[in-house]
């Protein structure tokens, strides 16, 4: 029988584990400021391939991917100590003389399944949390971000170490030979199809997934609020990466009389980021591939809703106008699916009211962001909507809390990470008892159970 790469791989990382070399901190550390050094030292090669794939700004490369990267590595690298301190635990005085804690053990061989639409961050943020708890990991970038899981495939190597750290580039083909393989945990980012396909093959093995994935996140905007400051804000978080970003507004709920002015205003933030022509503006994205350029075209295709901006595209460079849609009826094609590209449909409602109805008809968001000046809004959406994440005044952020768990809820995910909580992810929390010999005043639970016996137990249990 044949080997096939993905099992030559999986017992290389087995072998690695079970030799105990990552477990020691200074080991982790190491890896961490190693795969620190390599995003600084080769930051050109990275925001190369970057806008290869998504004609990424270098700007933005920065912010949203090796930067971001470098800032949860050092956070990690800070907290780290701390965060593997044994926990102590009170022990119940019937068990005295007793010590109780719990300890964090890691898992061992990991897979990160990656996206393309932040295809840097995305394969290395999960990889910082899976070396922090002393694991080994397989990597697998997207396919459709080529050149970044090229370099990812060609620059890991050179930092981390081989025998505990792999990169597997490849497809569908190669992702589903991954899935067939043992592994301790499984950490996918994408979407929630292919979540479902990468938690049945998990289940065969009982093996733990978490699972990023993304969804359809409002942006409630309400009267009373600063309309030119909320809309710059919605226009920053839905088009950087040309709105490829899984926590970008997806839509805008606007109230009452909230609506006129944030599509006025929205039209003058895209002019104000972008230029009258974005399409000559070097800060702006392409759409990754023709079929997601197609799949948005035909998003567009709506004739009840009315264009605000933009609208203009161009197959042959996959270039897709920032555009923002009025009057959108909430049925339309545009407000069933994720939308995933720079189209922003602003959908009235009367109130707050509607609002949450709005929003908790449908699937739980990765996000919810609101911008109202009112503090009972803000409570009331705390309260009676629930979403992976809930943010006041401004799109995205979050991320960039390193205490702050990432995930999901029902549709939008399984599981979270970033910092600490990455540590939790990717670590198994021990539980450890550790009783005397000496003195057994346990005798009176072990049999034969007499009536005093009884008595007592029942009086102090
Ligand atoms: P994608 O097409 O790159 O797929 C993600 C990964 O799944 C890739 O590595 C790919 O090789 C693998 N894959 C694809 N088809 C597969 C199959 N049939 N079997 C096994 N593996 C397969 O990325 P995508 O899914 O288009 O990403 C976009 C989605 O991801 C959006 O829904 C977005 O909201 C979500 N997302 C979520 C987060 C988050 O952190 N929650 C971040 C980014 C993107």
């Amino acid at each position: 029988m044949v080997t096939s790469a993905s099992a030559l791989t999986s017992s290389r990382l087995r072998a690695t584990f079970a030799s105990g070399r990552t477990r020691p901190v200074s080991w982790r550390k190491a890896q961490l400021r190693a795969l620190r050094d390599l995003l600084t030292d080769h930051q050109q090669e990275f925001a190369a391939a970057l806008h290869t794939d998504l004609g990424k700004n270098g700007t933005e490369a920065h912010v949203t991917e090796t930067g971001f990267l470098v800032n949860e590595i050092d956070h990690t690298l800070r907290h780290l100590d701390r965060w593997l301190r044994p926990r102590r635990v009170p022990v119940p005085l019937t068990l005295a003389p007793a010590r109780a804690r719990t300890i964090r053990e890691p898992l061992g061989v990991v897979l990160i399944i990656s996206p393309w639409n932040y295809p840097l961050q995305l394969a290395l943020a999960p990889l910082v949390g899976a070396l922090a708890a002393g694991n080994c990991a397989v990597v697998k970038p997207s396919e459709l971000a080529p050149a970044t899981s090229a370099a990812l495939a060609r620059l890991l190597p050179l930092a981390l170490d081989p025998e505990a750290v792999a990169v597997v580039e490849g497809g569908v083909a190669e992702t589903t030979a991954l899935l067939d393989e043992p592994f301790d945990h499984i950490f996918y980012t994408g979407n929630g199809t292919v979540g479902r396909i990468v938690m049945a093959a998990a289940a065969r093995r009982l093996t733990p997934v978490t699972l990023e994935l993304g969804g359809k996140s409002p942006a409630v905007v309400e009267p009373g609020t600063d309309l030119a400051a909320a809309a710059r804000r919605i226009a920053w978080g839905k088009f950087m990466n040309a709105g490829q970003t899984c926590v970008a507004p997806d839509y805008v709920l606007a109230i009452g009389e909230a609506a006129d002015g944030i599509e006025r205003h929205l039209a003058t933030a895209v002019r104000e980021m972008y230029g009258t022509d974005p399409a000559t503006s070097p800060d702006y994205g392409r759409i990754v591939d023709e079929r997601h350029f197609d799949r948005l075209l035909g998003l567009l295709k709506d004739d009840s809703a009315r264009l605000v901006t933009g609208g203009e595209h161009d197959r042959t460079t996959r270039y897709l106008a920032p555009t923002v849609l009025a009057d959108v009826d909430p049925d339309a094609p545009v407000m069933r699916e994720e939308i995933f590209g720079p189209i922003l449909p602003v959908v009235r409602v009367p109130d707050l009211d509607a609002a949450i109805a709005f929003v908790t008809a449908r699937d739980k968001p990765l996000a919810l962001y609101a911008f109202t000046a009112s503090r009972r809004s803000k409570l009331r959406l705390s309260t009676e909507t629930s979403s992976g994440a809930l943010a006041f005044g401004i799109p995205n952020a979050h991320l960039t809390v390193p205490g702050l768990p990432f995930g999901g809820v029902g549709e939008s995910g399984l599981g979270r990470y970033h910092g600490p909580h990455s540590l939790d992810t990717f670590s198994h929390t021990k539980a450890v008892l550790d009783k005397p010999l000496f003195l057994d005043p346990l005798r009176i639970v072990y049999p034969p159970y007499t009536a005093w016996k009884d008595r007592l137990l029942r009086r102090i249990l």
